[in-house]
């Protein structure tokens, strides 16, 4: 009898081991092997459970998707490769040719983008209105619109859109409403409780919380719908990485502390902030001085999220000075870092809008955003404050 020869190219079976590991384990496989012709039918058919073909679906993506859905009250979310795809697949899984979108005025600038160059290319046309006023925006609705894409709290002004009285016309009007929760998060707000069918996320931001994945997410309460957005991102190969979806799950064991932690930060830094030399305006949502207080504590609470913007005196060269007196603190055009990160509008998200759109925003040359992280307030204090100082020596 001959011995079967040996060979490197036959996957060595996994070890045994009575013991299993506590981390949830990376499987980066692109394909699966099932047993036979009936298996592989029985899992395309749903009678049995089982992956196929990683694009459309891996166990790191729905191991994501279930803490995320948790975290919504959501069902059958779909994680994506970043959270533009997410956005387009809400959009482009469920509108077509003539229908119309209205979405709020301060969205996300590719998500403004995707309205205002993209959809009207492919016969979907859009339009945008101020979520703060409801009844403004009511007007803006035609008889062929069809969503409604809107973000709690606008970037960067933070203005806080009128969720309940949007929901109620959307419900009355027989309008989807989609809402991006990236600013907010779970944490903070809840679209589904407040009238939402989908809901849409960038994992790549808190919830995974450390700058190294690009993700997205999306939900829909429909199954319907539901359906739609899932076969889009699939068809048009919206997957995300196995590998990012497993470092973004990591990163949520730690999310609903590093939240509360950076928006505490984020309410005290405001206080600090507002009383320093130079520094013109503060924007916190529920400081008393903002313009949507009243209605920041009704639908956030009494807290307002990880997220403050600042106006200083002296322009760009005021504002170079200060990216420049703080080195410790990221200067990047980003959100949800574990650390503090800066951001200069003017010069990066809101460049393309021009001087007269940004300075009818109030987004002057000396407005910063800031991502508050979860370091000790009294660094964040210090770092600020001679940084600021510093900007104000020219
Ligand atoms: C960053 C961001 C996006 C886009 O997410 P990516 O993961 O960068 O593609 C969409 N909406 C909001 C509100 C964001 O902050």
């Amino acid at each position: 009898m001959s011995e079967t020869p040996k060979s490197l190219i036959r996957r060595t079976p996994w070890p045994p081991s009575a013991s299993r590991p506590v981390v949830t384990p990376l499987q980066p496989s692109v394909v699966y092997a099932s047993p036979d012709p009936d298996t592989l039918d029985s899992q395309y058919e749903g009678v049995n459970p089982g992956y196929t073909y990683a694009r459309e679906g891996h166990p790191n993506a729905d191991v994501l998707a279930q803490k995320i859905d948790m975290l919504e009250g959501a069902e059958g979310g779909i994680v994506t490769g970043s959270g533009m795809a997410a956005v387009t697949a809400a959009l482009l899984g469920v509108l077509k040719a003539g229908d119309h979108v209205l979405g709020g005025d301060q969205l996300y600038g590719r998500s403004l983008r995707l309205l205002s160059q993209d959809l009207p290319r492919l016969g979907i046309s859009a339009s945008m209105a101020d979520p703060t006023d409801a009844a403004g925006f009511a007007a803006a609705i035609r008889p062929e619109t069809r969503m409604i894409l809107l973000e709690v709290v606008s970037n960067p002004t933070l203005r806080v859109a009128d969720i309940a009285g949007i929901a109620q016309i959307a419900r009355e009007r027989g309008v989807l409403l989609a809402i991006d929760n990236t600013f907010t998060t779970p944490r903070g707000f809840r679209p589904f409780e407040h009238g939402a069918d989908i809901v849409i996320h960038s994992v790549t931001k808190i919830l995974a919380g450390h700058s190294d994945a690009t993700l997205g997410y999306v939900a829909a309460q429909d199954p319907e719908l539901r359906r739609m957005i899932y076969d889009f991102a699939v068809t048009t190969g919206m997957t995300a990485s196995p590998f990012d979806c497993w470092l973004a799950e990591r990163g949520l064991y730690s999310f609903e502390l590093r939240y509360d932690r950076a928006e505490e930060n984020a309410a005290l830094l405001a206080d600090h902030l507002a009383g320093l030399p130079g520094v013109t305006r503060v924007l916190y949502p529920t400081q008393r001085d903002h313009p949507d207080h009243n209605r920041a504590v009704s639908l956030l609470g009494e807290r307002g999220g990880h997220m403050v913007s600042f106006e200083i005196a002296g322009g760009r060269a005021a504002a170079n000075a200060l990216t420049r007196a703080a080195p410790a603190i990221a200067f990047a055009p980003t959100l949800g870092d574990i650390g503090t990160t800066l951001s200069h509008p003017a010069s990066s998200s809101h460049r393309a809008l021009g001087v007269e759109a940004r300075e009818a925003l109030g987004i002057s040359e000396g407005f910063f955003r800031v991502s508050v992280g979860v370091e000790d307030i009294a660094l964040l204090k210090a770092e600020f404050a001679a940084a600021i100082a510093a900007s104000q020596q020219l």
